[in-house]
């Protein structure tokens, strides 16, 4: 007997037919004689409508009442699934967030998981109780519903795998596992039958949203077993695991690529000791993330151009931040939204040369000019001009012989 929890993304649960094709992969767990603990994302296209409608009520929402309607959707298909399980003869309960209870921080929209209630759940699944819990949601100190940043329900899951100490936490989602590429874009991307903690937690923060990223870190520090599959056919998925059980490691797993980057470069900023310090610590100020950095000086040295990528819904608050910014000089800011950042990853890297070589020729080779670069160890990105994203995720691919045969 195993304890394992499994999540089913929103296309998994999109409509009644899936739900119960969800319900048969859940009873066959649950006859294998194992304990079984279930979250279900809102279904496909909720959560987009319920954050479209807050934004249209209220543009400056109440970040309380945002998470009060856009929880609900997982209200719906963990009460369906729960009946959908009744129905095939498998006693099983729903949970909403503040029930487990899940506890989070009070960062609402964003909040953090800080102690599950498991007592209730683990007599229940002794008991043969299945337990289908609504994802993305908790309870802060103060009683109010939160929610976990979309994709949240990989980080529920992983997050009672981890306190439940479950044998296996399966993803269940619309591939079939984790590929070198999203395989939307590159029909050539090939499944990966395992990933390590690490490369996994540079694909998701780089892009590749599988995975919620927060789900990927507490993996990685709970040492929980994540397997991304499919639920439409059944068959093994991908294993994100340690990489001491990989055997042969590639130079380079994966491309993952991330649009949602604008670019801001501050024209002609009096160059002293101390102005990067001036620019990124007014931008910290105003809780804003600052990802890819260059800074250029002029011939004469006497002034600067620092060039740098936000995210792209921070761009205008950016912007002001700095204009209004009383100790930082410049001529001019200038802007772009229309950029992606497209990143190479492989643990492999750490002892390989040329790595960064082979990107740079070959997005020259298409003519794609590089507009920032930034690296890691175990990662190089660079920003280029968004028509070129699929261009140049595809012949990086080819270029590091991840194409499937
Ligand atoms: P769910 O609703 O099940 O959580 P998501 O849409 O959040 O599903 O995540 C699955 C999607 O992630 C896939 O449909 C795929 O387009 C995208 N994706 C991006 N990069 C990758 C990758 N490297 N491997 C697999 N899927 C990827
Ligand atoms: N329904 C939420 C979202 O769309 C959470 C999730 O699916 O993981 O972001
Ligand atoms: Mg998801």
């Amino acid at each position: 007997m195993s304890r394992i929890v499994m999540k089913f993304g929103g296309t998994s649960v999109a409509d009644l037919e899936r739900i119960r094709i969800v319900a048969a992969r859940v009873k066959k767990e649950f006859d294998d004689g194992n304990q079984v603990a279930v979250f279900v994302s809102a279904m496909a296209g909720t959560t987009d409508q319920l954050v479209s409608w807050v934004e249209e009520i209220s543009p400056l929402h109440d970040a309380r009442e945002y998470d009060s309607v856009v929880s609900a959707g997982e209200q719906i298909t963990a009460g369906l699934l729960a009946l959908a399980l009744q129905d095939l003869g498998v006693p099983a309960r729903s949970w909403l967030g503040w029930q487990i209870p899940f506890r989070t921080n009070q960062v609402h929209g964003a909040a953090r998981i800080e102690e599950i209630g498991t007592q209730d759940l683990l007599s229940r699944m002794e008991n043969g109780v299945v337990c289908v819990m609504a994802g993305f949601q908790g309870i802060s100190a103060d009683n109010r519903v939160t929610t976990l940043g979309r994709g949240g329900t990989d980080t529920s899951a992983v997050a009672l795998a981890a306190a439940l100490n479950a044998d296996r936490c399966d993803i269940y989602t619309d591939v079939d596992g984790v590929y070198t590429a999203d395989p939307r874009i590159v029909p050539q991307a090939r499944k990966l039958e395992k990933i390590t903690y690490e490369e996994m937690l540079e694909m998701a923060s780089l892009g590749a949203k599988v995975l919620q990223t927060r789900s990927v870190a507490m993996a990685m520090n709970h040492k929980v077993r994540v397997q991304v599959l499919s639920s439409f056919i059944n068959e093994p998925g991908t294993m994100v695991v340690d990489e001491e059980e990989i055997v042969e490691k590639q130079v380079v797993s994966g491309i993952a690529y991330a649009k949602n980057e604008a670019q801001i470069t501050i024209v002609g900023v009096k160059n002293k000791p101390g102005i990067a310090s001036d620019v990124f610590s007014s931008l910290a100020d105003g809780n804003i993330n600052v990802d890819m950095i260059i800074q250029n000086e002029t011939e004469d040295g006497n002034k600067t151009d620092v060039t740098f990528t936000v995210p792209d819904n921070d761009l205008e608050k950016a912007r002001m931040i700095l204009q209004s910014a009383d100790d930082i000089e410049f001529d001019t800011i200038l802007t772009d939204s229309n950029v992606v950042k497209i990143s190479v990853i492989g643990v492999g890297m750490r002892s390989h040369a040329g790595v960064a070589a082979t990107m740079f020729k070959t997005l020259a080779d298409k003519g794609i000019n590089i507009q920032v670069i930034s690296t890691s160890e175990i990662k190089i990105s660079v920003l280029i001009d968004a028509e070129y994203t699929e261009l140049a995720v595809r012949a990086l691919h080819t270029a590091y012989g991840l194409d499937a045969a």
